[in-house]
């Protein structure tokens, strides 16, 4: 039974509701000790937090910011969400989302507010009776202060009924909503051609595998690729054509792209590969072996059977060297994959020894 004047009552009961349920009320509760109102951006970002494990980057940065005690203003929050929610086209949903979020979160404040106020009656009538009830007190005024308990305990039950059931219909709700974020995000991040992940998330993907590398001091390779003489293709083949084989290219990057890997179409023909963990070395074999296998196959026309021979690409290799910058090692790359193309292309370059370029 929930005592009177205990704060804590609304988090106790959604501890005992479904996971989705505890997830919103983590959030809730997450933003409440970190002395921040509901807003519904807060909400997102407290919700990613509550969502994603301790050590994503945004976790990481809620929780140092906690320990210093820095105040979590409106402008920070702003700052916190344009560098770790992904946003662009996304604005206008997590708009949507976010007036959804608003109405949800009044409801909840309202039930949370009224159960609080029958709380603390309840520990008025408590307390009263408490004093009266002396053992010189006359059986019909013990029965009355009775009836008066059971009604005002009926009270408590039905506000924390009334409450529970709200925060019961809210979290459904910002779980749906959740989810539509959710599909939402993972179309802004994924290119609709190829169905890799699109430019957006290469940016990402390789900030933070760069964050990762540097605080572990495991190795990284970055690798680009690009389609040679693919302006050639297109002329003699047309552009649908062109676009079958962009699918093509990036199903084979893709099969040696499993996580914690991150193969992405960086631009029209352009492709790259993120390495976690792998050397050079390693990376060149991996970027070779791609390389064959898009070389080898013979293509063929869809729409008219004709054979197309085969298409070759060009790769360029960095490893990262430590405290590099992001903008650094791209350019290593892109300059490692020029040298492929002006040695001949259908070859992978490595940055740091350019003239042990895999021949073709
Ligand atoms: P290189 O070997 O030097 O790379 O020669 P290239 O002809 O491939 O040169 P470049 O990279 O400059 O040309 C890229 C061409 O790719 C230009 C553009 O028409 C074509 N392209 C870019 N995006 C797409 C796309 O989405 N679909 C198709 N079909 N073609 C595209
Ligand atoms: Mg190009
Ligand atoms: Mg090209």
């Amino acid at each position: 039974m929930v005592m009177a004047g205990d704060k804590a009552m609304g988090i106790e009961i959604a501890l005992r509701g479904p996971a989705s349920y505890q997830l919103a009320q983590a959030a809730l509760a997450a933003m409440q000790a970190a002395g921040v109102w509901p807003t519904p951006l807060n909400f997102e970002l407290w919700l990613h937090v509550a969502a994603a494990d301790a050590e994503s980057p945004l976790s990481r940065e809620i929780d140092a910011l906690t320990r210093t005690g820095e105040a979590i203003t409106e402008a920070k929050s702003e700052e916190l969400a344009a560098r770790f929610l992904p946003r662009g086209r996304l604005d206008e949903e997590v708009r949507d989302v976010g007036q959804h979020l608003d109405v949800q979160l009044t409801r909840v404040a309202e039930a949370i507010t009224a159960a609080q106020k029958t709380n603390a009656d309840y520990g008025r009538t408590l307390a009263g009776a408490t004093r009266e009830m002396t053992p010189e007190a006359p059986v019909a005024e013990v029965k009355r202060m009775i009836a008066t308990l059971a009604t005002a305990t009926r009270k408590v039950q039905r506000d924390n009924d009334t409450l529970e059931k709200r925060l019961s219909t809210s979290t459904q709700e910002v779980q749906r909503l959740r989810e539509h974020l959710e599909s939402a995000r993972r179309d802004a991040m994924t290119d609709a051609l190829s169905n890799l992940p699109n430019r957006k998330a290469f940016d990402q993907g390789l900030a933070r595998a760069c964050e990762e590398a540097e605080a572990s001091g495991a190795p990284l390779t970055l690798a680009v690729l690009d389609i040679d003489h693919f302006k050639r293709f297109n002329d003699t083949w047309g552009h649908q054509t062109g676009d079958q084989v962009i699918r093509f290219v990036a199903s084979i990057i893709k099969k040696s792209g499993d996580p914690p890997r991150l193969p992405a179409r960086y631009g029209g023909e352009e492709f790259a590969l993120v390495l976690p963990g792998e050397r050079a070395e390693a990376a060149l074999a991996i970027l070779d072996a791609v390389r064959v296998e898009i070389s080898s196959r013979a293509l063929k026309r869809r729409s008219t059977d004709e054979d197309l021979g085969a298409v070759t690409v060009s790769a360029g290799i960095a490893e990262r060297r430590r405290g590099e910058s992001l903008a650094a090692l791209v350019e290593r790359a892109d300059a490692a994959l020029y040298e492929s193309k002006r040695n001949g292309r259908n070859r992978v370059t490595n940055a740091e020894a350019p003239r042990q370029s895999e021949a073709a």
